[in-house]
């Protein structure tokens, strides 16, 4: 079997950590099987290199930054290469573009254009093991571009596509994708099984276990991910298109995102084209909208609501109240203390009541909801930001996710 395997940063965090994976990676080899290995930056060295920047210049040029931080991952490549090679074991380092990775030119969020593995290819045929650089590859002119934070994951996964991998094993420090932030909600479990859908959703929603545009990836070129624990032997969780499960939940899991700030245009004209013009100027700007709300019109005049990244408020700010004084609406406010819990499933396709259980759960503990955003498989609520981890674990209780452990085969 050929296996992608992907250590994030706190899979390698130290020294002893890259040996205690170096020694896995021994294990799985001992079994007659190959492994590409795909690597984060250790531990949180990334942070610290966007700090090292920042301490310097206010807005560092897209290229530099990438020059910069795909530093990180070159790092972790050469000590677990040194590693293996210590134990016995040939292997070899490789940034992502001696991997093959070729990019855009969006620096910091580059996407993958394609892929020639050729040299990955080579070693592998040798008996060489490799160890690629997560999180970027190469422009057509030889600049290097990160992935987006969280790239590592969409290294892994696009390699295991074009080298047409058995299996691609992501490998973090929980034992996969939970039914919430085990970090938060302390009695989730984790799930044996999701589908890209599900996953898709959690990942935009907030849960950072998996890359949302590595899982979008994964989606588009069908191949299966298995996240897993780097230290724990649990089977973990397969992604796939349509996994099997005898019951399906109306809800399979939970997700928040604390980073989220809600704007609002208060008294502006209802009438055709205002939305557009409000929304148009954002876009233009590269803010993303999320959530909207248009009031019900009284005395020909609406309020809009919407909702944003918090690290866009700055800018949005600016922009909206361009556009109030254009619309001579009445005025702007802005929360920057909000968050979004969102209850994820694709059990509730048709199945009516969730988005009621939802509401409840939250009203139960007092909650007021001061948004909703509904898609086929997903019911969001902006709430107060200092209620946000209480509703989120209110709602995984409303719908008993803490009993849903149930398991896969490990192939292995
Ligand atoms: P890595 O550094 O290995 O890429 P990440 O830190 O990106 O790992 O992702 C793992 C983290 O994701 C966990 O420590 C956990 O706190 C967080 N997380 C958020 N939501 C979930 C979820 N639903 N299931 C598992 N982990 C989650
Ligand atoms: N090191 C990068 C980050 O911290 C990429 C990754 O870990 O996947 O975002
Ligand atoms: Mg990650």
């Amino acid at each position: 079997m050929l296996l992608v395997q992907k250590f994030g940063g706190s899979s390698v965090a130290t020294p002893s950590h890259i040996a205690e994976v170096a020694k896995k990676i021994q294990q799985v080899l001992s079994r007659g099987h190959q492994v590409v290995v795909v690597v984060s930056a250790m531990g949180d060295s990334t942070d610290h290199l966007v700090d090292l920047a920042e301490a310097l210049v206010a807005i560092p040029s897209g290229r530099e930054m990438d020059a910069l931080l795909c530093t990180g991952e070159l790092v972790t490549t050469a000590l677990l290469a040194m590693k293996l090679e210590q134990l016995g074991i040939p292997a070899r380092s490789f940034s992502g573009s001696q991997a093959g990775i070729h990019t855009s030119y969006d620096f910091g969020r580059a996407r993958i254009e394609s892929i020639d593995p050729a040299l990955l290819r080579k070693a592998l045929a040798a008996g060489i093991t490799p160890v690629v650089a997560g999180f970027q590859g190469v422009t057509a002119t030889g600049d290097v571009a990160t992935l987006g934070r969280g790239g590592s994951d969409l290294t892994a996964i696009a390699l295991a596509g074009a080298l047409n991998a058995d299996r691609c094993e992501i490998y973090s420090d929980v034992a996969g994708v939970y039914t919430a932030d085990p970090r938060i909600v302390p009695d989730a479990v984790p799930l044996s099984c999701l589908s890209y859908d599900e996953m898709l959703e959690l990942a935009s929603q907030g849960a950072q276990v998996l890359q949302t545009q590595a899982v979008a990836y994964a989606k588009g070129n069908q191949v299966v991910i298995h996240a897993r624990s780097t230290f724990h032997d649990e089977p973990g969780t397969q992604i796939e298109a349509e996994p099997v499960i005898p019951v399906k939940p109306a809800v399979t899991a939970v997700a928040i995102n604390r980073h989220v700030a809600k704007v609002g245009l208060l008294g502006v004209p209802d009438s055709p084209g205002v939305a557009a013009l409000l929304f148009s100027v954002l876009a233009e700007h590269g803010i993303n909208i999320e959530l909207v709300i248009q009031s019900v019109s009284h005395d020909n005049l609406n309020d809009i609501a919407f909702t944003i990244d918090e690290q866009d408020v700055p800018r949005a700010r600016s922009l909206v109240e361009q556009c109030l004084v254009t619309l001579h609406g009445k005025a702007v406010v802005i929360d920057d203390k909000v968050a979004k819990i969102s209850a994820i499933g694709s059990g509730m396709l048709g199945q009516p009541g969730v988005a009621a259980r939802v509401f409840k759960a939250l009203a139960d503990s007092d909650i007021n909801i001061q948004m909703i955003g509904t898609s086929e498989i997903k019911i969001s609520c902006i709430v107060a930001r200092q209620d946000a981890e209480k509703g989120l674990a209110e709602i995984h209780n409303a719908f008993g996710l803490n009993g849903l452990v149930d398991v896969i085969e490990d192939p292995q």
